[in-house]
């Protein structure tokens, strides 16, 4: 089958299983291993998109629930689509909902059609289907839409993973059977199965099997201790074909990033970097720092001497401290530019260690800069 996306790999590292590719689509190319900025309301918080564009991004993640429920996608289709509304040009990814809805513990109920919940807003009830789930991001228009699926939580026991899992299957035959803008949209589909290994082979077989543009590791960083997180991403990457991209949800940290791609995941999200500005933190080269600490009072130094953005060509330190303590929305808009530009600057060393087959080299490196020695 043609897809509307196309991954193209262009280098293996020797040591590792870290891979650098190209995502092809109709908006443009994204360079991977990419870090995808979140815009969960049609906005990256505190930033204009043009300096979202500025700090390197190739594709921005925005997130349906939120955008169903407010303003609601028929109004997004008839501001001409997402990109339009929003005025960002470039890729973009959309979740499927799913995740948030099954987070609404006691406000939400799992039936084979669907889930049914209510609205954080204004408590209004609305249902969540793989059909609605694929109708909702069909018209947002996002360049990639996300399978419907259930994350079970952690820790579940085996036979509600083997039962969520067979429902989750379901549901993507459901999703692809709704899916006719196949010539613009690339569906993605989501490996499940919990911490079983049996389950997460069965997923992955199933997954692959419905030869889909992409395919995203879910169900990880839900509790789990790291090294078991890690453990069990490793064993799905390599039930994964080498010629589509691999994508693991909601994961931002410098620490997962590295052990991320790593493992030859090629795709990340999260919403840390702009999350963390808004708490007056920097994400620096010499690890994370808290704006407010009074040792940066007299510090006319920039955020990170080793940073060209916009923030530390200007600003100071003590300046940005000053707008932390006196609340101003210029600290996060300066911060949240800063820390964005970190960590897509990170993942552009990251591309260039695996292209120079160094990348073991380049994660110590950063380490010992971000976590010391
Ligand atoms: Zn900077």
């Amino acid at each position: 089958m043609k897809h509307s996306l196309t991954y193209e790999l262009i280098k293996k590292d020797s040591r590792t299983k870290a891979r650098r590719g190209v995502i092809h689509t109709l908006r443009g190319d994204i360079q991977t291993p990419v870090f995808m900025p979140v815009g969960t309301q049609a906005t990256v918080k505190a930033m204009r998109p043009e300096q979202v564009e500025e700090s390197g991004a190739e594709i921005i993640l925005a997130n349906t629930y939120h955008l169903m429920l407010r303003p609601g996608h028929k109004l997004v289709e008839e501001a001409g689509g997402l990109h339009k509304f929003m005025n960002w040009n470039k890729p973009i990814l959309t979740d499927s909902g799913g995740f948030q809805v099954f987070s609404l513990k006691g406000l939400r109920k799992i039936t084979e059609d669907g889930v049914t919940f209510q609205s954080y807003i204004d408590g209004s009830r609305h249902i969540l289907t793989p059909e609605i789930a694929v109708e909702v991001q069909t018209s947002l228009g996002s360049d990639i839409m996300m399978a419907f699926d259930e994350c079970p939580p952690y820790p579940a026991d085996w036979h509600y993973v083997k039962k969520s899992l067979d429902r989750t299957n379901r549901w993507l035959q459901r999703c692809k059977d709704a899916h006719h803008n196949t010539e613009k949209q690339a569906l993605f589909g989501i490996m499940q199965g919990g911490m079983y290994y049996d389950l997460r082979k069965e997923s992955a077989e199933k997954i692959v099997e419905m030869d889909l543009p992409g395919y995203s590791i879910g169900g990880l960083s839900v509790g789990e201790p790291k090294e078991q997180m890690l453990e069990v991403l490793d064993y799905c990457v390599d039930f994964l074909p080498d010629n589509k991209p691999r994508y693991v949800m909601g994961v931002g940290t410098p620490d997962y990033l590295f052990e991320g791609v790593e493992r030859g995941v090629d795709m990340f999200d999260c919403v840390l970097p702009t999350r963390v500005a808004r708490n007056g933190q920097a994400m620096t080269s010499e690890g994370p720092l808290n704006m407010k600490n009074k040792r940066f009072e007299h510090d006319f130094t920039p955020l990170d001497h080793k940073c060209d953005c916009y923030t530390c060509r200007n600003y100071s330190r003590a300046y940005i401290r000053h707008l932390v303590k006196s609340n101003e929305i210029m600290a996060s808009m300066l911060l949240s530019n800063h820390n964005l530009h970190f960590l897509i600057n990170m993942m552009k060393g990251i591309r260039k260690s695996i292209e120079e087959d160094r990348f073991l080299e380049f994660k110590k490196e950063v380490y010992e800069g971000y976590y010391g020695k």
